[in-house]
């Protein structure tokens, strides 16, 4: 299958959070591209209507090279567990979401493990999701999955969100008790960039 090439110049991420444009800064240096967010260039925020983890990830990479007329990337990812179908799959971030604005992925964690007890199994995962959207309308899309179990109780302080309760296949530790570094190398967003760069980024 041939992908379209990114050249070098200017990218959208199609996030407005700073610490993810940091990351994903780090991961895409030395090809030439300069990022800008969509955050910084005012663009709205899509609402993410679509109920797989590649359709969010397109609306707000189409909404973003369309508005800004330049390429765009972005991602979606959460956390699903086999024997809840899936759940919470794409609505990850909503399970942890306070009637404030806030988010409690204690709480979040805790009625995942409520309800995935109910069941026999422990397969979980976590999916990411990575589009490349051009002003014509072209897309490439990405999705890497990083497999395991989910456990409870909660382990390790060194991640975020749902990192605790994530026993990555192979790995005695969570994504919470890893090194960051470690977590980075076999992650669900490390596989999503991997397959991206081979595809859409020229070598050299
Ligand atoms: P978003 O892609 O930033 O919308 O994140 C989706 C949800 O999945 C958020 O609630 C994140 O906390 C969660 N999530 C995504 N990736 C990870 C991860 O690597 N570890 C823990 N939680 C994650």
């Amino acid at each position: 299958m041939t992908h379209r090439q990114l050249s070098p110049g200017r990218l959208v991420l199609a996030t407005h959070n700073k610490g993810k444009l940091r990351e994903v800064a780090a991961l895409l240096d030395g090809h030439g591209l300069e990022l800008v967010s969509a955050g910084e260039l005012g663009l709205p925020e899509p609402a993410e209507t679509e109920t797989t983890f590649i359709g969010n990830a397109r609306i707000k990479a189409l909404a973003a090279a369309g508005a800004a007329n330049l390429p765009a990337l972005a991602d979606d990812s959460g956390f699903s567990v086999a024997s809840l179908e899936g759940a919470p799959g794409v609505y990850t971030a909503d399970w942890a979401q306070l009637p404030d604005g806030t988010r409690d992925y204690a709480a979040a964690m805790a009625k995942v493990a409520a309800l995935a007890g109910e069941h026999p199994g422990r397969l979980a995962w976590f999916s990411c999701a990575l589009v490349l959207a051009w002003p014509d309308g072209h897309t490439e899309d990405f999705l890497g999955e990083a497999p395991g179990s989910w456990v409870w109780p909660p382990r390790g302080l060194t991640g975020f969100g749902y990192d605790p309760m994530f026993q990555p296949e192979g790995h005695a530790q969570t994504y919470g008790e890893m090194p960051a570094d470690e977590k980075h190398a076999i992650s669900h967003r490390a596989r999503a960039f991997a397959l991206f760069a081979a595809a859409c980024l020229k070598r050299g």
